[in-house]
């Protein structure tokens, strides 16, 4: 990754955009990027840096995202849409090319995290309203506002919104910040713009200790690791990536989505909209409630991974109208012309509602109430799927 075309090797002090933005740490990566905790000296506080690889497919795809992201800004003022809000973007020449950076607010933990640290019992039903709450809002602005379709959406892209902040709270946050340069480095570091004379002691110090530190975004997972515990945590949440994004009318890439948040239609694929999205919502909401993944396909003998994956859509919702099932270009692949899978012929069939009482112990209640509110949005005709603006008004959540 570090070479000519791929990731820029930051360091922590490392100055951007012509000395306005400070690196501090690494806060996570992707394929396409390297993403940066940053210290805006112009607005004293803290943002994150994406910073593209430089080779020029990836630069198209940043100016991709930027396009949407400012969109995403532009039908926001006041930054309550539950989507993350990009503040700046910039070109940064480095040994490895011109890289595209993009700034935008700095968030917590991911859900993939929060769901990590409680494996195999869930967040809680009131916890996971709340965030299926932030989520609908989000999802609601992107297609019905923006005519935007996620088509990535799963908990590793969905991050809480930190309610630490570093440089009030470096000991919560777990990481101490660097304002300036490194004290002794070659540019010296003698102007430290930050007013707390504290900060500027723990400055030099973080300089030997940062890259022993254990990173912990924001200090919330170090948080919860140690009580396991998440009452009086803000549970507000904020889409985010929108690498694979595109406009509802201007779909480019057949297959989409992560394997186990993929939509129906899209494995037999018979095209997809806005509502594919609502899929990948429904099967975070289920995985935030019982801390395994809805949908789990594998390869298994004789029958490929999307057979599999049929089948287990199947085994829980019930079969596949005959329709639906023949109407995709990858139809054939997968059913017989009565629309039963051709390799899999025994379906064990274990309703939503019963799979929460039996495998999660959910009281009768909790599982009706629960299974009501996701049934609709998990029906396999694309078109009759509820829209996000729709399940926010549902009882479940009100
Ligand atoms: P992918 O390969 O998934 O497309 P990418 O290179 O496009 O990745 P992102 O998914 O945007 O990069 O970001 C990578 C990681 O950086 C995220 O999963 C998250 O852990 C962290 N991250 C991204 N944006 C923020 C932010 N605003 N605040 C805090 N952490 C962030
Ligand atoms: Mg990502
Ligand atoms: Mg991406």
């Amino acid at each position: 990754g570090y070479r000519k075309g791929g990731y820029h090797a930051a360091r922590p002090g490392d100055r951007f955009a012509g000395g306005r933005f400070v690196a501090q740490r690494k806060l996570g990566w992707g394929n396409f990027s390297t993403v940066w905790l940053a210290y805006d000296t112009l607005h004293s506080k803290f943002v994150a840096l994406k910073i593209q690889k430089s080779a020029r497919d990836y630069a198209h795809a940043a100016l991709h995202e930027i396009e949407l992201l400012s969109a995403l800004a532009q039908g926001d003022p006041t930054n309550s849409k539950c989507v993350v809000r990009l503040l700046d973007h910039f070109k940064h020449v480095g040994p490895n090319g011109q890289h595209v950076c993009l700034v935008t607010e700095f968030l917590g933990d991911s859900l993939l995290r929060l769901i990590r640290y409680n494996r195999n019992k869930g967040i809680g039903l009131s916890r996971v309203k709340e965030i299926c709450r932030s989520l609908l809002v989000g999802l609601d602005y992107l297609h019905s506002e923006l005519g935007i379709i996620h088509t990535d959406l799963k908990p590793e892209n969905v991050l809480l919104v930190s309610t630490i902040n570093p440089a009030k709270d470096p000991v919560r946050s777990g990481f101490t910040p660097i304002l300036d340069r490194p004290v002794g480095s070659q540019y010296g570091g003698t102007v430290i713009s930050f007013s707390e004379k504290m900060l500027k002691m723990r400055a030099r110090r973080a300089v030997a200790k940062i890259s022993q530190r254990r990173v912990s975004l924001g200090g919330f997972a170090a948080e919860v690791e140690k009580e396991r515990n998440l009452d009086g945590i803000s549970l507000k949440c904020k889409i985010v990536d929108f690498g694979n994004a595109c406009w509802g009318d201007q779909q480019l890439a057949g297959e989409i989505q992560t394997r186990q948040y993929r939509a129906p239609e899209v494995i037999i694929g018979s095209g997809y909209s806005y509502s594919a999205d609502m899929w990948s919502f429904a099967c975070i909401a289920f995985e935030l409630a019982t801390g395994d993944l809805l949908f789990a396909p594998k390869n298994c003998e004789g029958c490929s991974e999307d057979e599999d994956h049929l089948a287990l859509m199947m085994e829980t919702l019930g079969k596949m109208p005959r329709k639906i099932a023949t109407s995709g270009t990858r139809s054939k692949d997968y059913f017989d012309r009565h629309g039963d899978l051709k390799r899999i012929r025994r379906l064990k069939f274990w309703p939503l509602d019963c799979v929460l009482v039996e495998r999660y112990n959910f009281t009768e209640t909790d599982a009706q109430g629960f299974a009501d509110f996701l049934r609709p949005i998990l029906d396999f005709t694309p078109e009759d799927r509820p829209s996000a603006a729709q399940c926010l008004k549902h009882p479940w959540l009100n």
